[in-house]
């Protein structure tokens, strides 16, 4: 298995988790680009958004209500937030295996 959000998936490989549940692991990135800058996975592998199939609609409409759930918590509803999903290399995604971008204070725009 390469695929290294897969290797946090199943504890293999070391990260800052903030939540997990059934079908999300949420981890702090390693690279902040904000205050807060949460990754918000799914467990299942999937590349990018190009790759999403009819059956992930649910997934991905659980993945938005999970962000603002977190935002919640980490009351950053008043202030405001990103999130992003990058798509392809062109489109800034590094890791394939997609995953939501949450991010609040001094937002670092490259
Ligand atoms: P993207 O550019 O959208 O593919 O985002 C990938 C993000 O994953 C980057 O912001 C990286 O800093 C972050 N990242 C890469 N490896 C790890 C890791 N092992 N733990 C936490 N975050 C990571
Ligand atoms: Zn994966």
């Amino acid at each position: 298995m390469e695929c290294i959000f897969c290797k946090i998936i199943s504890h293999q490989q070391e990260a800052d988790i903030v939540y997990e549940n059934e079908q999300f692991i949420v981890f702090k990135d390693i690279n902040p680009k904000a205050l807060i800058h949460f990754l918000i996975v799914p467990k299942k592998h999937i590349k990018t958004i190009n790759d999403l199939k009819e059956e992930d609609r649910e997934l991905v409409s659980e993945m938005i209500f999970l962000a603002k759930k977190l935002a919640i918590e980490q009351e950053i509803v008043e202030k405001g937030y990103s999130l992003t999903f990058n798509v392809g290399r062109g489109g800034g995604q590094i890791i394939d295996h997609i995953h939501l971008h949450l991010m609040s204070g001094e937002i670092k725009n490259e």
